[in-house]
């Protein structure tokens, strides 16, 4: 099955109006001519912005982050699903690896959220990943293992039928020291047997991007993996012409 190419963009804590403005206007011009699919996930409060500056693109938006509650309500400082796609969302990523190790998120945490978003018809962006203790102690198939195990057993079906997975290895983020071409096609390969062990025509569609330093010069190579479907991308999302170049590696 011939899947599409996604490259998402993960701003993370980054970013103010001026640069939203520049990046929106500059991605808006040079995305016309790609067959990839783009995302840009930004800080919740430039959601609005990046929106009315991506009018008439093909770049989609997504954010960060939402609560696992659902329904409104007595939540201080929590966004939930409701309100992103009401704000132009159509993706959110769930369980990065900052969002587990910096605030505590659980796999249970993690597969809440993913059917929160699905609740709101949003598509979540699930990450994956290992340490580089857990490489170097040969337990990269075991973690990630356990990571899908607790996604297939903690979630809808329904959320399952949507999601996205994006494997980052955790040694690889912000490092600019990315998997090599080989590594993440064998992680990909790998996470796609694991899921068509539970579920076959499912294993063939989900998209399985990969993210770690993705740069425009190792972009196509770690593209020409069967199993890769395209980037989660955090530093070189932040400019447009980077995020633009892996863009075209993509197609
Ligand atoms: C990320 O934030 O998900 C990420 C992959 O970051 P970077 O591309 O900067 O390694």
């Amino acid at each position: 099955m011939s899947r599409r190419m996604l490259i998402a963009g993960n701003w993370k804590m980054n970013g103010d109006a001026a640069q939203v403005d520049a990046f929106a206007r500059d991605v808006t011009q040079g995305s016309d001519s790609l067959s990839a699919d783009l995302l840009v996930c930004v800080p919740f409060v430039y959601i609005e912005r990046m929106k009315q500056g991506l009018a008439g693109s093909r770049v989609a938006l997504g954010a960060q982050n939402l609560a696992a509650e659902v329904d409104a309500g007595a939540f201080t400082g929590e966004v939930n699903g409701a309100m992103l796609a009401d704000t132009g969302c159509s993706h959110v990523i769930v369980g990065h690896s900052e969002r587990r190790a910096i605030y505590g998120e659980t796999d249970a945490v993690v597969a809440a959220k993913a059917d929160a978003c699905v609740a709101a018809n949003l598509k979540p962006i699930v990450c994956v990943g290992e340490t580089l203790e857990q490489r170097e102690a040969d337990e990269t198939e075991a973690v990630l293992g356990a990571q899908i195990a607790a996604l297939f057993e903690q979630c809808d079906a329904a959320t399952l039928a949507q999601v996205t997975i994006a494997y980052e290895p955790i040694w690889a983020i912000g490092t600019g020291r990315s998997a090599t071409p080989e590594q993440a096609q064998g992680v990909h390969a790998f996470l796609r047997g694991q899921i068509a062990d539970r579920d076959a025509t499912l294993a063939q569609s989900v998209q399985l991007l990969y993210g770690g330093s993705v740069k425009p010069d190792n972009a196509a190579a770690l593209f020409a993996g069967a199993d890769v479907d395209g980037a989660l991308v955090g530093g070189a999302s932040l400019k447009a012409d980077s995020f633009l170049d892996i863009a075209h590696a993509a197609g």
